[in-house]
């Protein structure tokens, strides 16, 4: 330090990249570097030994004179960044700006400085300019907005999808019941061998159309969150049995062989949806089944070590898939080559549902697969053995067994179905039996009928238009209570619904209903129900 004398201490200040401004004690400003002048646009003006005040009118009554006051009256340091001081020195970039007032963003120290033994204090003014990083910032806040704008757009768009998808499944399910009903009631009319065989592939289209449009269905509705688990009592053996019997007409059509293991220390009776993991086994053997052509597919069930894991395990000596594709084949709409639909089918949808079903129930799946050899699969879900099988909620009524038709009792019912389709699909199911059928488009009309004439059963459509399902049985309850109707004699009502979610078919039993079909309805599962209700 020592080879610095004043003139250079001086030159260094002057020539600083930062502006400053010193003041004596009364206000008076004693020193200006060229950074402040050449931006105040003062630099011809003499502002030294002018009160600050004087020079910067517009100062008075801003944060930044107060400061200044302070700093000179009680040494107090600090610091003013552009955000708590809005109105700091009048300094600009260039003359334009000036024009337009358009100041320089500052931050501002704001410094007291006393010399050892002086009486007299001053104040320092370090002035940075921010301007860049203000607008840096600036840019990356509205980036950060317009990200979250395009975030929530995307989120719309994505329930938008859904919900169209949702829907649009849901309608599309409606015709191709109908279209399904009608090819099934086609097979037991008279048919040639050639029609017999049109007829099969057009059942078949029709069945894997379906599985489509489900598999679309389920896709959305566990995306939107709208998918619900059940809780119910299942026979791990007998969900196997069943699983199995679909696959194996088309297993004995392609010469391999399928079966299925379940280990001993499974419980009769266990705790689950066991709708949902027939689903998830349907959706693996079917794969399986699509790209095996030689050898053997077999459905293990075991339970883990510590027994609080039910394992499943779908292997098959197939194909195989690629290492490299084994994580991405759970994504949806993905399947190992682009070749794999035109040759195979499907829709890359059927793991990610898997999948899914399973996080749902608090499992996980996993697969380890060997190319040209084959695929194992392996989920583990949460186990829940039961041993007492007596609360087994169980459909008696699909074990009954049906009368030929000229030996069913006769009967009258009381079809509530706004849809015309349906109506010609039941009263088609159920043309050979004696079974008179009243119809009424919605539940209004249903309601009235039921006053005016006398039914042995009641068939109600839950979604009709002016009158619901379950507004029509909440009346019809409501009139037998008046008339104190024996609730033994109540007349049974038989509700027909898609929505089979458990709230609804809860909601649907305190309102009246009695029994619970789930579209589409099934010939022999509407006749059976009929059946049990008048034989009881
Ligand atoms: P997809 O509806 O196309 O069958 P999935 O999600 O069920 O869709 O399967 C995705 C892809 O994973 C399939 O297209 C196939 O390439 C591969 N894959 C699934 N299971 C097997 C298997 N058992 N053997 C060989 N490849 C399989």
């Amino acid at each position: 330090m020592s080879f610095l004398n004043e003139k250079h201490l001086l030159t260094i200040v002057k020539k600083s990249g930062i502006g400053i401004l010193i003041l004596d004690q009364n206000f008076k400003i004693i020193l200006t570097n060229h950074w402040f002048l050449k931006n105040s646009f003062l630099a011809d003006q003499k502002i030294e030994n002018k009160l600050i005040f004087d020079v910067f009118p517009e100062l008075v009554g801003t944060r930044t004179l107060k400061s200044i006051e302070q700093c000179l009256e009680f040494s107090q340091y600090s610091i003013l960044t552009h955000t708590l001081n809005p109105f700091p020195f009048p300094l600009f970039d260039n003359e334009q700006k000036m024009k337009q007032n358009e100041r320089i963003f500052q931050y501002l120290h704001i410094i007291p400085i006393s010399i050892d033994d002086e009486p007299n204090r001053f104040c320092m003014i370090q002035i940075s300019d921010v301007s860049q990083q203000v607008t840096r910032e600036k840019l990356l806040r509205e980036q950060m907005v317009f990200a979250k704008e395009r975030e929530a757009e995307a989120k719309k768009a994505s329930q938008a999808k859904t919900d169209f998808l949702a829907s649009m499944s849901h309608e599309i399910r409606t015709p191709l019941n109908a279209i399904l009903g009608m090819a099934d009631t086609l097979t037991e009319t008279n048919l040639s061998d050639e029609q017999l065989e049109y007829l099969t592939v057009l059942r078949n289209s029709g069945k894997a159309l379906y599985n489509i449009i489900n598999d679309i269905l389920d896709f959305s509705r566990i995306e939107s969150g709208k998918l619900e688990m059940e809780h119910i009592e299942y026979s791990v053996h007998e969900l196997l049995n069943e699983t199995i019997s679909l696959f194996l007409m088309k297993a004995n059509a392609k010469g391999i062989q399928i079966s299925y293991f379940v280990s001993d220390d499974i419980a009769e009776h266990t705790k689950g949806d066991s709708t949902r993991i027939q689903q998830i086994l349907i959706n693996l053997i079917g794969n399986s089944m699509k790209f095996t052509e030689v050898g053997s597919i077999i459905v293990k069930a075991l339970l883990s070590d510590d027994k609080k894991y039910l394992i499943l395990i779908v292997e098959d000596t197939g194909i195989g898939i690629p290492k490299e594709k084994l994580n991405s084949i759970f994504e949806s709409f993905t399947q190992v080559d682009s070749s794999t639909t035109r040759k195979y089918g499907g829709t890359g949808l059927g793991l990610t549902i898997t999948k899914n079903l399973i996080l749902m129930m608090n499992g996980d799946i996993s697969v380890q697969s060997e190319l040209g050899k084959g695929s194992k699969f392996i989920i583990k879900i949460p186990y829940e053995g039961i041993v007492n099988k007596d609360s087994i909620i169980h459909q008696h009524w699909l074990d009954l067994e049906l009368p030929e038709p000229d030996q069913f009792p006769r009967c009258k019912i009381l079809l509530a179905e706004d849809s015309l389709e349906n109506v010609y699909i039941i009263k088609t199911f159920l043309r050979k039996y004696p079974i008179e059928i009243v119809t009424a488009k919605n539940g209004k009309e249903a309601f009235q009928m039921f006053q005016l004439e006398k039914f042995d059963i009641i068939l109600m459509d839950m979604q009709m238009p002016e009158m619901d399902g379950l507004e029509a049985t909440k009346h019809i309850r409501q009139y037998e209570q008046h008339r104190n109707v024996d609730p033994l004699y109540t007349i049974p009502i038989i509700a027909i619904s898609a929505n089979v979610q458990k709230e609804v078919i809860r909601n649907s039993i305190l309102a009246g209903i009695t029994s619970y079909l789930p579209k589409p309805v099934r010939k022999l599962e509407i006749l059976k129900l009929i059946y049990f209700y008048l034989a009881l």
